[in-house]
């Protein structure tokens, strides 16, 4: 029962029930904590944080849509935290802490050495100053327990794949990271957003409007007369909101052009009067014979 080493790890009293009381027993019991908790006690109350204070990391998975307009997840972390049982205190709820006779309920003990008083943590109670009688049953007297806690994670709008947040739990802190998957829908450049938005031949030439996907709407999108493929419309301030600064990022829609696989002969007869109608075309057309700038058809 010499050195700090012996003092520290002897955090559990004495058995009441115990007949045995001399020091070599003392000495006994405590070795038999050491077994019981291993690292747990071994350390005093004070630096319970250094031991367990390696911050625990772990992975959240998001939706494209989640991530981008921010959500309140609810996240299970397995935590060393004060125990809920018995509020850190280490007595099993509804029994007595008792005075610490050692010390008098002081936590502090003096050691007569010859000339010197020296005046020492407790190393019956290790400076509590109380005695444990009635261990808590979850934590078994350490006042720490590891424990299951559902917490709230309030996502914020606009995270990116592989960003860390820090966040605080009971008296912890745990870093998530964030997993975004792909979008079926749209591609993601910062806070802009793009995807693709397809149109017949016709809305092409002559212009019109379109109904687009928005992240948060459904989109009206007017499509002016000539539009070319991959040509972008931008639609401002409907992309993801910047989380460094204010404001939104934008929509960007990509046009393609779709063209039809079949045609009715009516179709086919216009556009064969339109084909006759072409004068930038290089080469031929199929079934126009006479294109206007005097080139032939392969004839079919
Ligand atoms: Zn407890
Ligand atoms: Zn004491």
């Amino acid at each position: 029962f010499t050195g700090p080493q012996a003092e520290r790890h002897c955090i559990l009293a004495f058995p009441e029930s115990s007949r045995l009381r001399g020091a070599a027993d003392i000495e006994n019991w405590c070795q038999l904590q050491r077994k019981i908790f291993g690292e747990f006690s071994s350390s005093s109350f004070g630096d319970f944080q250094s031991v367990f204070s390696q911050p625990q990391e772990y992975i959240m998975e998001l939706t494209f849509n989640q991530a981008a307009k921010g959500v309140n997840k609810e996240f299970t972390v397995n935590i060393t935290d004060t125990c809920e049982r018995c509020d850190g205190k280490g007595n099993e709820p509804g029994t007595k802490m008792q005075n610490c006779h050692y010390c008098g309920g002081s936590g502090m003990e003096t050691i007569n050495t010859g000339p010197f008083v020296m005046r020492s943590t407790c190393r019956r109670c290790g400076g509590r100053g109380s005695i444990i009688t009635t261990p808590c049953v979850i934590c078994r007297g350490a006042g720490q327990a590891k424990q299951k806690k559902k917490v709230v994670i309030p996502v914020p709008a606009g995270v990116e794949d592989g960003q860390t947040v820090r966040m605080p739990v009971g008296k912890r802190e745990i870093f998530i990271t964030f997993r975004v998957q792909k979008s079926p829908v749209f591609r993601r450049d910062g806070a802009d957003i793009h995807s693709d938005l397809f149109i017949s031949i016709a809305q092409a030439l002559l212009g019109g409007t379109a109904r687009a996907q928005g992240l948060y709407e459904t989109i009206n999108v007017t499509i002016p007369p000539g539009i070319q493929t991959d040509q972008k419309i931008r639609m401002s301030g409907k992309g993801i909101p910047r989380i460094n600064s204010y404001g939104y990022g934008d929509h960007y829609i990509h046009i393609k052009i779709r063209v039809p696989k079949r045609l009715t002969s009516r179709q086919q007869s216009l556009i064969l009067s339109y084909a006759e109608d072409e004068t930038d075309v290089e080469g031929t057309v199929n079934g126009v014979t006479n294109t206007s700038t005097g080139k032939r058809s392969t004839g079919n």
